[in-house]
């Protein structure tokens, strides 16, 4: 496996592979890697004959509020992790070549950015646009792959990637679970035991609207109380918004009706290290 800083070294590896007739699936990550990402590169790898995992906490996505320089850095289990699943190439650059002096070109996303998580982060999709857009333009992947997990992001993605043409597939793959329930991500190590096992309710509350749904209730009014209702149960979470939508676009729907998409968006009120963090979780019916 190589591991790179440098942008031009991507291109001339990349290149080669090209020029070898190899397939390139692409996996962009924050590093802080857990089970939801390797998912991601399984998926890759199983589906194309090189993996490129990008690792970047890119400051573009991170708001006034949001602690950039806390984010969770992990390099060498990161690199440890992807060597082990048998990643090609990593491309960890500095903010700085992503961002260099005078940098002043963004994406903006327009609605599906401003929709649901885009209300609570102002600008914060128009920076994951940006960065991802430099990095398909970096690394030319074929495949790029992202987590179900963020559903709202794989929306604005595929926005970008239609409106822009760019020559890429985006490939969305299912959320990885801890035993419980609760969706992977890194900031549930921030979650004291109690908190962990309260914060399953909300993927607990999503199960129990698929099968009210199923069952034929389409009021969202009754349904966003009652899961409301669950996840608040604790006083450990308030919620912030549970919004049932249009899976394709995430605008509003006014029966809960399939094909449909559920977010919720809660708050940890525990004080402590999970204080004030938002934790995101979706499920779509089909
Ligand atoms: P991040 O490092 O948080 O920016 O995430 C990088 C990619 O991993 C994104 O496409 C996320 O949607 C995906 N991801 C994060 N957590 C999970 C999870 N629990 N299951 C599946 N994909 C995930």
């Amino acid at each position: 496996m190589n591991t790179t800083r440098s942008i031009a070294a991507v291109r001339t590896s990349v290149a080669k592979w090209r020029h070898a007739r190899l397939s390139i699936g692409f996996v962009p990550t924050m590093g802080a890697l857990h089970a939801g990402h390797m998912a991601l590169i399984y998926r890759s790898k199983q589906t194309c004959d090189r993996t490129v995992v990008s690792v970047f906490v890119n400051p573009a996505q991170f708001g006034p509020k949001e602690d950039f320089s806390k984010y969770p850095r992990t390099w060498a289990s990161d690199r440890d992790l992807c060597e082990d699943a048998g990643v090609d190439l990593i491309f960890a650059p500095t903010a700085l070549a992503m961002y260099p002096d005078g940098f002043a070109t963004s994406i903006k996303v327009g609605r599906a950015g401003e929709l649901w998580e885009g209300v609570a982060r102002p600008g914060h999709f128009d920076g994951v646009a940006t960065v991802v857009a430099k990095l398909l333009n970096i690394v030319a992947p074929d495949t790029a792959i992202f987590g179900q997990k963020d559903l709202q992001q794989t929306v604005v993605i595929k926005r970008m990637v239609n409106d822009l043409n760019l020559p890429v597939r985006i490939a969305v793959a299912p959320t990885v679970r801890e035993p419980g329930g609760l969706a992977m991500s890194s900031r549930n190590a921030y979650l004291d035991m109690l908190s962990r096992i309260h914060a399953q309710s909300i993927y607990s509350s999503l199960k129990w609207a698929e099968k009210q749904v199923r069952s034929g209730v389409t009021g969202v009014a009754r349904l966003t109380k009652a899961m409301t209702g669950q996840i608040e149960a604790g006083k450990r979470f308030r919620v912030d918004y549970i919004g049932f939508c249009e899976p394709g676009s995430l605008e509003k729907t006014n029966a809960a009706k399939p094909p449909l998409a559920i977010l919720i968006a809660a708050k940890c009120l525990v004080k402590g290290p999970a204080y004030g963090r938002r934790y995101i979780d979706n499920l779509i019916i089909r």
